[in-house]
């Protein structure tokens, strides 16, 4: 795949850039392995205000960062700018609680003393996704960073300058050369990464194949792996909801980055006694939705990341058609230029369908009726994937139960699935391993190691 710029809403191509050869990509390596042996060594205080630094220049060069989003993968440019905004905070949340989450912790022991220490590891290669482009970017580099690791980042191909960009406002922050790094590389050069020395551990954020390739060559390297991958989350709507919040949340929890999201909603599970009323209000907000340029402001509708990703989003909406579901709105690329796909409802999806099985990364809401609260947790569970999920109820207790029978790393209730700094984030099943964000998310690529003093 070339690494290059081509903006998905006229599908021209605005910028390519260079793959780097074997011995830039050792001397990158060399680079960040040395900025690390002093990198461990410096406070947690000047790694903080490093982060700190990071965090300001994204600030300031918020409009700018945005627009590079949206030309690139085609983010509505309110959301592009909304998504600086939580990557920025990421980086504030780790530059404030990194110290706090570096502090020993004591184990209780009747002889002597024993506490666990953390520690960095080295460097850590973050094979990184383009949907979030500097968001998902933050969720790795930051808390590694503040925690004394360095980071060398292969970015989706298609994001090249979102990529270099990370890597220059690093350098402007003060950061020495080696402590972030941008790695410009075809994904068919990771497997090797993994089998170099200098490289402590790895993660990934995108597909299972793409994860499961990643898991192997870490495997074979016997080094630590996260894996962030796909998900295909239940949203479940119990009779007693309040249903106008529900709908609301649903249509951002699915078509918000028009529905390129891990944990966008994208099985609608509905009580029987709700479903019409939910799917009249769920189709009115969905209709007349002003197409156009993501960079304009009143545009609501925008084009997928690229044209590889709406031709795929039509052939599994055909597929699952031809076997049967039904079309309640939109189900076709739209008559224009560009990686446009109309916004899509789908009903009446039986097992065996693409729709019901398959992760669907565009703006598609899968719509089932279930007769009771267990058919809805039964509907849910079967699924491949575990990422998050989201309960609605007005009665907490009850919901709180549901949530507990979900089998996903997250469930929300009277909320679609979101990402916070402060909760931990990531899957089970075929989602993937691992937390990032929160205080999980830190300790991820530490070493918890024991230090005992006996009597
Ligand atoms: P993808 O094709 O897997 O790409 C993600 C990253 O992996 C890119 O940098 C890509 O590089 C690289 N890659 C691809 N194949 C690889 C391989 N065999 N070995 C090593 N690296 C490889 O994913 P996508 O389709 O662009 O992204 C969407 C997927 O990411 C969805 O499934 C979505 O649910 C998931 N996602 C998960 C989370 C989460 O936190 N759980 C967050 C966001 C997205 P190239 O671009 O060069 O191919």
């Amino acid at each position: 795949m070339a690494i290059e710029t081509v903006n998905p809403y006229n599908n021209e191509k605005v910028k390519s850039f260079e793959e780097i050869s074997e011995k830039e990509l050792d001397n990158k390596i060399e680079t960040a392995h040395q900025a690390f042996q002093k990198w461990k060594k410096t406070s947690v205080e000047k790694r903080c205000q490093l982060l700190e630094k990071v965090a300001s220049i994204m600030k300031n060069r918020k409009t700018e960062l945005a627009k590079l989003i949206t030309l690139e993968m085609g983010k509505l440019i309110e959301q592009s700018e909304a998504e600086i905004d939580m990557c920025i905070s990421v980086y504030e949340y780790y530059a404030k609680n990194a110290a706090s989450f570096l502090e020993d912790k004591k184990i209780k022991i009747e002889d002597g003393e024993a506490f666990v220490r953390l520690t960095p590891i080295g460097s850590i290669l973050a094979v990184m996704p383009w949907n979030y482009p500097f968001n998902q970017v933050a969720r790795i580099a930051a808390p590694n960073i503040a925690a004394g690791n360095v980071i060398l980042v292969k970015h989706a191909s298609n994001v090249p300058q979102c990529a270099a960009i990370i890597e220059e406002i690093f350098t402007e922050a003060g950061a020495e050369t080696g402590i972030y790094t941008n790695l410009f590389i075809a994904s068919k050069r990771v497997a090797k990464i993994a089998e170099d020395k200098r490289i402590a551990a790895m993660s990934l954020t995108g597909s299972e194949g793409a994860g499961a390739s990643l898991a192997e060559a870490a495997g074979k390297n016997l080094k630590k792996s996260v894996l962030e991958l796909g998900g295909s989350d239940p949203f479940i709507v119990l009779e007693d909801a309040d249903l106008d919040k529900a709908v609301e949340n649903a249509v951002k929890g699915r078509f918000g980055n028009m529905g390129q999201a891990c944990t966008s909603s994208k099985r609608i599970i509905l009580l029987e006694e709700i479903a019409d009323n939910f799917i009249e209000k769920f189709k009115k907000e969905l209709q007349d939705l002003k197409v156009g340029n993501p960079m304009d402001k009143d545009t609501e509708v925008g084009p997928l990341s690229t044209e590889e990703a709406a031709k795929k989003i039509a052939k599994q909406v055909k597929e699952t058609v031809d076997a049967g579901a039904k079309v309640l709105l939109g189900g076709k690329r739209m008559d224009r230029e560009g990686a446009f796909f109309e916004p899509t409802i789908l009903t009446d999806i039986k097992p065996g369908m693409v729709a019901y099985h398959e992760e669907i990364f565009g703006p598609v809401a899968s719509i089932f009726r279930v007769k009771d609260e267990e058919a809805a947790i039964e509907l849910a569970n079967d699924s491949s994937f575990g990422l998050g999920g989201s309960v609605f109820s007005k009665d907490l207790k009850r919901a709180v139960a549901v949530a507990d029978k979900i089998e996903t790393g997250m469930v929300f209730i009277n909320e679609h699935t979101a990402s916070r700094p402060d909760l931990p984030f990531g899957g089970v099943k075929r989602s993937g391993y691992g937390r990032e964000l929160s205080a999980l998310g830190f300790e991820e690529f530490l070493n918890k190691k024991l230090i005992r003093i006996a009597e």
